[in-house]
């Protein structure tokens, strides 16, 4: 078996596209190891990509959708550290279902009997044929995707009261159209028995609580961080610079300016089927073009309000599957730190404020112009807002992401291991969540990790886990992606038969 070692040399010049989490951590990662030649470019004027946070006018601080962090990586952690010491809040997870004009506490299929009686024998019948093979799909081994999937796991009651509407919100694609292998720990796959007993003998099971807690940086929201880690980068990163093109024979990188630059090695975050589509010039096959045409993505609307008057509810975040209102999901982002609002007396008296996600694509339009009134009148429709309360609405902001959700599409797999080897031979290394198009693994702790594996494998010849692609010379001696799924990142893909497993990266820790 041969390494996938890339050696680089202290002249080795190496590119970084994008300074979210991926490139910041790849470029961070760079200076711990000592390797001085490298730049990190984005086209934005601010740091931190989809994880930037943004401060408006009155005062309000808002991130891209209310980022959570849950980390699954030590070294992670330690960059938290590092870059926030004691500024950073301590909040419980408390996320709540909005439906039946109740609110259900999540897990929604844990807190069934919280629905209506006629919703709750819909539930548990459903969940029963399920479980016991008398449902539409006779088990989750034989679903074919993500819609066979739910009925599968969960039955025809909670399929259709939560989990077929709710995941249309979020994913703007059917789920008949993804896969079912990115689900990993993001759905809880159900317990019959928890769920049964939990009706009838009423007890309650939320899914917070001492071991569901997370930090957030206490001033800056979320961007804060990746804002601190950019600054710790210098003069190797440039901001307002857009890539326009990339020459792979001659590997010459071209930005807005004109201006051109070689590289050596080229790590690049932005999303993979522009890359292609847009950016990339030279011996490029048309079919890869066309192939990295089929990715499918979502975009979304983050819709701010801003409200002057005392918080009235500790939640953290709650879902909609119904479609009484535009989001899928709702944040109380001013519960995540007493410095979000205008208020900075660290009080959080006076004001608070909601951020709202609504996803967007071909199967699911959203309007532009009416995204922020129908998001009102969802928050009002929805319970959040109280009658009148809409007066002492004192700031809104509205943000698009173009890429939102990188969809995991049934064929999604397929096309990643034609399009990523294709790039990797010509020392493109496409990562993050768009670069490397896996939701499963595409959090702000899994993205800056895999901008530091990466550089852990260039330099130091460890393998990256967190993309779940590890590489193996074919018997013809080729060097060949396969997919390998590591047991923490939930990546989805199956163990190819006779596969050897490469060890394990330990990244070690930061400074
Ligand atoms: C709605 C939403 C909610 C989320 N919630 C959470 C959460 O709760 N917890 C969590 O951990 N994560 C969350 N995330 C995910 C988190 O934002 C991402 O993991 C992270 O930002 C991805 O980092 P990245 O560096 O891979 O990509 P990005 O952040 O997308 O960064 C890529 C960068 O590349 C730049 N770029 C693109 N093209 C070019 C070009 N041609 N030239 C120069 N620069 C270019 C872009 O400007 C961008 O800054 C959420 C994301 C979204 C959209």
């Amino acid at each position: 078996m041969s390494s996938s070692t890339q050696k680089i040399t202290p002249e080795t010049r190496v590119l970084i596209i994008g300074a979210g989490p991926t490139g910041l951590g790849a470029g961070l990662r760079l200076m711990e190891l000592g390797h001085t030649n490298f730049r990190v470019v984005d086209r934005h004027p601010y740091m931190g990509g989809l994880a930037a946070s943004f401060t408006d006018e009155a005062g309000f601080t808002w991130d891209i959708g209310g980022h959570v962090m849950f980390s699954h990586y030590d070294y992670y952690d330690q960059l938290f550290t590092r870059f926030m010491g004691e500024e950073f809040s301590l909040n419980d997870r408390e996320s709540w279902v909005r439906m039946f004009d109740r609110w259900v506490p999540y897990p929604f299929q844990n807190n069934i009997r919280y629905l209506p009686k006629q919703a709750a024998y819909e539930c548990l019948s459903g969940l029963i044929k399920a479980q016991t093979g008398q449902g539409k799909i006779k088990s989750h081994k034989d679903a074919t995707n993500f819609g066979e999937f739910i009925d599968a796991v969960f039955g025809e009651g909670i399929a259709a009261h939560f989990m077929r509407p709710y995941n249309f919100k979020v994913w703007a694609h059917p789920p008949e159209m993804m896969n079912k292998e990115w689900i990993g720990e993001r759905v809880a796959v159900l317990d019959i028995d928890r769920a049964l007993k939990n009706v009838v003998l009423e007890s309650d099971d939320f899914g917070w609580g001492p071991n569901n807690q997370f930090k957030y940086p206490l001033k800056g929201g979320t961007g804060e961080f990746y804002r601190r880690m950019g600054d710790e980068l210098g003069a190797h990163l440039v901001l307002g610079t857009t890539v326009t093109a990339i020459d792979v024979d001659k590997k010459t990188v071209t930005y807005d300016d004109g201006t051109s630059e070689g590289y050596d090695i080229l790590i690049s975050a932005m999303p993979l089927d522009v890359l292609y589509r847009d950016v990339l010039v030279g011996d490029v096959p048309d079919a890869l073009r066309a192939r990295a045409t089929e990715l499918k993505h979502s975009s979304g609307y983050m819709v701010g309000v801003g409200i002057k008057r005392t918080c009235p509810s500790t939640k953290s975040w709650m879902y909609f599957p119904e479609d009484n209102c535009p989001f899928y999901r709702v944040t109380y982002l001013s519960n995540y730190s007493p410095f979000m609002t205008p208020d900075m007396s660290g009080k959080n008296e006076e004001y608070y404020s909601l951020l709202c996600e609504v996803s967007e694509s071909a199967h699911k339009p959203v309007d532009g112009e009416m995204v922020l009134e129908e998001t009102i009148a969802g928050l009002e429709n929805a319970g959040l807002l109280e009658p009148g309360e809409r007066a002492d609405i004192c700031n809104t902001w509205v943000y698009r992401a173009e890429y939102a959700y990188p969809t995991p599409s049934v064929d999604r797999d397929e096309i990643l291991s034609d399009l990523v080897p294709w790039l990797e031979a010509r020392e493109i290394y496409s990562r993050g969540r768009f670069g490397m198009w896996k939701y499963e693994v595409a959090n702000t702790d899994h993205t800056l990790m895999q901008g530091v594996e990466l550089v852990n494998r260039l330099l130091l010849g460890e393998a990256e886990t967190t993309i779940g692609i590890v590489y193996q010379a074919t018997e013809d001696g080729r060097e060949a992606a396969v997919h390998e799924r590591p047991g923490h990142a939930g990546s989805g893909e199956k163990r190819l038969a006779g596969q050897v497993v490469e060890g394990k990266a330990t990244p070690t820790p930061a400074k």
